[in-house]
């Protein structure tokens, strides 16, 4: 099946009790047992619920693995992914990554003692100097938030396969419809279901997706136990926006790519960062793993002033300023006081998050008003 017929139909059966086509919210905690252990496959919602069911097996199809798992955050997916660790173990994670992430990481595990290490992972040289015997697990976003960042996730599957480590990639910012972890060597999958997948900015989600039996056995042991699993209703929601992911990142492609390439010749632009230019430092990555380079862009000013990108995001009147992204709308954000906020400001500065950075996610509205948008409110600084 191609991915604009799995979006709509895999892991999705017209309901058994009715017919009915599109997936029932199954709005219940428990279900009946005609003797003890004598059931239809659901005992209680916080182990398995059908639409919650329906929406991880489509999403299993999507990334081309077998077992899907959803969470109620995508914060939650992470939280279950590091729970396969003990005291005593180390991460090593990309340096450029989702500041909640990086809290989680930082301020959660760490004080359980799990060690992270974070490296510029488009350097493989600076992940196997990085490796210990008590390397456990690799951690990989790519694209980079906010920077764009390529990361070869086939190079890097190089390296945990052969020393047994755990390869999870955060595939929020590209989407199954852009790439597939899986089939270049990683283990784990993960999404926040929130951005592009649910795609309406109405969900808060997370999931996450692998092909090992054992494996996926521990996960659901985790999700199971510690229960931070979403509700029939939000299942029932990411399986509506699944439905046209395939055309909605369509769209966000094309708009990206208008976008970034009217910033970048814009006088009042510094930097650019989008995966898709020539002469983005990863771009021969980018092209051999990804089938697009996404909606996402990130932008500096000339002079760095935040005034100036303050009242840049401000005067937007389509662009709206908030956090979160990969939804129908444009969204603007300042990754330094919003999104990266609890990231040291020396270590923001090293990444290149300077203060004049903006971070734009396109929308699929008409592009012409996106960029006369940008146009005039470039104008006002
Ligand atoms: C938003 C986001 C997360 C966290 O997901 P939530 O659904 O907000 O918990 C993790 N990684 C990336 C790349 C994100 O953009």
């Amino acid at each position: 099946m191609k991915f604009g017929t799995k979006v709509i139909h895999a892991g999705l059966q017209p309901d058994p009790a009715t017919g009915a086509v599109v997936t029932p919210i199954y709005q219940t905690s428990t279900y009946q047992q005609k003797a003890p252990g004598d059931h239809k496959g659901f005992e209680y919602s916080r182990t398995s619920n059908p639409t919650r069911k329906a929406l991880e097996d489509n999403l299993a199809a999507l990334e081309n693995g077998k077992y899907g798992l959803c969470f109620g955050s995508g914060l939650a997916a992470v939280d279950a992914v590091l729970k396969l660790l003990k005291t005593g173990d180390e991460v090593i994670s990309t340096n450029d990554l989702y500041g909640g992430s990086y809290r989680l990481f930082t301020q959660g595990f760490a004080q359980l003692g799990i060690k992270f290490t974070f490296v510029p992972m488009n350097n493989t040289i600076a992940i196997e100097e990085a490796i210990t015997p008590n390397t456990k697990l690799i951690w990989v976003e790519t694209p980079t938030n906010p920077m764009m960042n390529i990361i070869d996730v086939a190079a890097v599957a190089t390296i945990t396969k052969k020393r047994n480590i755990l390869l999870a990639v955060d595939n929020t910012f590209a989407t199954p419809f852009l790439q597939n972890p899986l089939g270049l060597g990683a283990d784990i999958v993960m999404h926040s279901v929130t951005k592009y997948l649910a795609g309406h900015s109405d969900v808060i989600m997370g999931a996450l997706i692998c092909k090992d039996e054992d494996l996926a056995k521990r996960l659901y042991f985790i999700q199971k136990s510690s229960g931070a699993v979403c509700g029939p209703q939000d299942s029932f929601l990411a399986l509506r926006g699944i439905k046209t992911l395939h055309l909605r990142m369509q769209r966000h492609c094309e708009n990206g790519k208008i976008v970034a390439t009217f910033l970048r010749t814009h006088p009042k632009v510094d930097k650019v960062y989008w995966p898709g230019f020539d002469d983005h430092p990863n771009h021969l990555i980018a092209k051999k793993q990804m089938r697009n380079y996404g909606g996402m862009i990130s932008f500096s000013l000339n002079g760095n002033s935040k005034e100036d990108a303050f009242k840049l995001m401000s005067t937007f009147k389509i662009f709206t300023l908030a956090e979160s992204l990969g939804g129908v709308e444009s969204l603007t954000c300042h990754p330094a006081t919003m999104t990266h906020a609890s990231i040291p400001s020396k270590e923001r500065e090293k990444l290149g998050i300077v203060d004049s950075l903006i971070r734009l996610s396109a929308g699929i509205e008409d592009v012409h008003d996106l960029i006369e948008d940008l146009d005039s409110a470039l104008k006002s600084i």
